[in-house]
């Protein structure tokens, strides 16, 4: 029988708590950790950072706070690389798995990294950077998509102090271009090709054509799909050749904690992607900590986020923080459905993946394609699982909890942004109470509050983060010190850090993130969050997913508008659309209930999987759609417009 690490809340309906079983295992289950923080929480940071990472040299001060600007551990000294490899090979951990690497082609053989090994590619591949001209401080490219080559290019990066900035591998030229313009990268590291459901895609061509008129002057090609290439003379050259030369042995650069340790650009939901800088020291300790805690990680863990290296998820949960902890990691190169639906789950039991941290898109396409994929495997070895990335509705949750965990493992549904670098609001494995659509308590030593308009105390308005902030929040968006002020310090006059998300207090004091405060509706003087109307709107069986955005109303002021899509095989009608109104009727009152439902094909998504309402909006009102270059599928836009201009033909 698998253990199980959840127990039900006797009194209330869908809400879990840790089994005797999990508290045991946990690294925190004394919920005191909380209050602990909170008295003093510049020393609980302190404390981590010391206990957490190896320093070359101690800091001298641990915080200072010079509106907007934060500093962390100013005069330590410390180095990521150092952090993630050096330490466990001298702990005589070389042989331990860092990387179980699978392929997409089910007929390839996956591949291992211990940390031996990604010691002395790391060391190399930074001497190969150094013979490439890139100095500290000068910003590299990474064009890859998810293979064992990516983590000693990150590594190798922080190791010789140059910060990285990492570009999805699906983008295209386009959008890697705008990323290396504002960043002025000199190197890019790419590979000739990958494969995407058993379709190759040519990155090299796409690279090639991104880098023209940008400051790259080197670029370093990883063989992975083994098509062909053009390599230009004196500016191309491949991985394997230059690493079969270089020296073994790199040492590691003192950085200062706050040396940048790398720059990310945000998904792009809400308009033009920003420039995120992450430091060193304060970004590490984060990154080490939130993964021992949130999934609570242990040696003979195997732990696989789903998020592609370039998120932010990607950064800190599939490679610095399990990384940090000597943990190892699974990574997948392909896609969920390849070669069947059931590709994620025949992988978990293969190589009996224990935690498992995927989004919500993920989730709600296993759910479109049933559960009969899941039952053909054996899932025992899960112990935990997480979601990120968007607010997760309630049949969704309940789904992933019975289907994926068997009833038995706890979700925890992590709230962060690209801004915070780590995840800040979940709900502690050894702690609990996992409940759906609740994202649960401030890690403990980062205070998040609730308040209103004026930046007074509420139980439903926005979310803010009071100072001291976190030691792994952003520094900064780069070269935009007016962009960074507006976004996240002016709404509140400096006195808090505005993520620009709407949150409610529930039960046992834990907060409920709604969504983006732009997806806020006010509807007759009642603020009324999209994804409220969205949960129940899915809890109908016909329905696959939906978003709600508000309309413009004389009177009203705004209403709400659904685009929904179905589950295959069902049709729209006048009656299921009025089921669907009954149901929000029902479950949050009259005034939610969409004036109008649009059913539709798909929603425009981002690459990062989000739904874009702010195209939603922007159709309702035939105002321009605004940047598009993040967006996955054009194509539903061009759907979207055809129905909305047939249902404006029938009046
Ligand atoms: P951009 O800032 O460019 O518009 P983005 O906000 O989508 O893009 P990210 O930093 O990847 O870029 O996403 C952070 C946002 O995702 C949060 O601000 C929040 O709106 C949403 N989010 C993340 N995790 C959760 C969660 N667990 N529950 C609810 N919302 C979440
Ligand atoms: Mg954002």
């Amino acid at each position: 029988m698998p253990v199980q690490w959840v127990v039900e809340d006797p009194k209330e309906k869908n809400v879990w708590w840790p089994s005797e079983e999990m508290k045991k295992r946990a690294w925190v289950s004394d919920p005191k950790i909380y209050e602990e923080a909170a008295r003093d929480r510049v020393a609980f940071w302190e404390k981590l950072a010391g206990e957490g990472l190896e320093w070359f040299k101690r800091w001298e001060k641990a915080y200072e706070w010079n509106p907007p600007y934060v500093k962390w551990f100013i005069g330590g000294k410390l180095n990521a690389s150092y952090n993630a490899v050096d330490r466990h090979v001298k702990a005589g951990k070389g042989n331990k798995r860092a990387v179980i690497w699978v392929p997409e082609p089910p007929q390839e053989e996956p591949r291992v990294l211990t940390y031996n090994e990604l010691f002395l590619q790391v060391n190399k591949f930074a001497n190969v950077l150094k013979s490439l001209g890139v100095k500290r401080g000068d910003r590299v490219g990474i064009y890859l998509p998810m293979i064992p080559e990516l983590y000693p290019a990150i590594l190798a990066c922080s190791r010789i102090g140059a910060p990285h900035t990492v570009v999805f591998s699906a983008f295209a030229p386009d959008a890697l271009r705008v990323r290396l313009e504002d960043s002025e990268a000199k190197v890019l590291i790419t590979c000739d090709g990958y494969y995407r459901r058993g379709k190759l895609t040519d990155l090299k061509s796409n690279a090639d054509e991104a880098i023209k008129g940008t400051k790259v002057e080197k670029m370093v090609v990883v063989r992975r799909a083994g098509n062909e290439v053009r390599m230009e003379r004196g500016r191309d050259f491949w991985w394997h050749e230059l690493m079969e030369k270089a020296d073994p042995w790199c040492p590691p650069e003192h950085m200062d904690s706050e040396d940048m340790l790398f720059l990310l650009y945000t998904s792009g939901t809400t308009g033009r992607p920003k420039g995120v800088i992450h430091t060193t020291g304060g970004y590490l300790t984060q990154a080490y900590w939130t993964a021992r805690w949130v999934f609570d990680l242990h040696d003979d863990d195997l732990f696989w986020c789903t998020s592609d290296i370039g998120w932010v998820t990607g950064h800190t949960y599939a490679c610095y923080g399990p990384l940090l902890n000597g943990a190892t990691l699974l990574v997948y190169e392909g896609a969920p459905d390849y070669p069947a639906p059931d590709r994620f789950w025949e992988i978990i039991e293969k190589f009996r993946v224990t935690i498992f941290y995927t989004a919500p898109t993920a989730i709600r396409m296993f759910v479109k394609w049933g559960e009969e994929w899941v039952k053909k495997h054996d899932l025992s070895s899960l112990r935990l699982l997480g979601t990120v990335g968007e607010p997760i509705d309630r049949e969704t949750w309940l789904w992933y909890f019975k289907n994926i965990g068997g009833g038995r493992c706890p979700i925890t549904d992590t709230w962060w942004q690209t801004e915070t670098g780590g995840t800040l609001i979940m709900s502690l494995p050894g702690i609990g109470p996992f409940i759906p659509t609740v994202a649960g308590r401030p890690f403990p030593g980062a205070q998040m509050e609730i308040v209103d308009e004026e930046g007074n105390p509420t139980d439903s308005g926005y979310l803010v983060q009071v100072p001291p902030i976190v030691p792994g929040m952003l520094r900064g968006l780069y070269k935009a010190d007016e962009k960074y002020r507006e976004t996240y310090w002016l709404r509140y006059n400096y006195r808090y850090y505005f993520p620009s998300d709407g949150a409610i207090r529930t039960l046992y004091g834990c907060i409920r993130v709604t969504g983006r405060v732009d997806d806020v509706m006010k509807v007759a003087g009642h603020r009324l969050s999209t994804a409220e109307v969205e949960d129940a709107l899915n809890t109908h069986p016909f329905v696959t997913e939906s978003a709600v955005v508000p309309r413009p109303h004389d009177l009203k002021g705004e209403v709400p508008v659904a685009y929904v899509v179905l589950k295959e095989g069902r049709t729209p009608s006048k009656e299921l659309e009025a089921e669907l109104k009954a149901l929000v009727r029902e479950r949050i009152g009259p005034i939610a209930v969409p004036e109008e439902i649009l059913f539709v094909p798909d929603l425009p998504k981002t690459r990062s999987g989000k739904i874009m309402r702010r195209i939603l909006k922007a159709l309702l009102i035939n105002a321009p759609v605004g940047d598009t270059t993040t967006l996955l599928n054009p194509e539903a836009v061009e759907a979207l417009k055809q129905v909305l201009a047939s249902r404006k033909a029938q009046g």
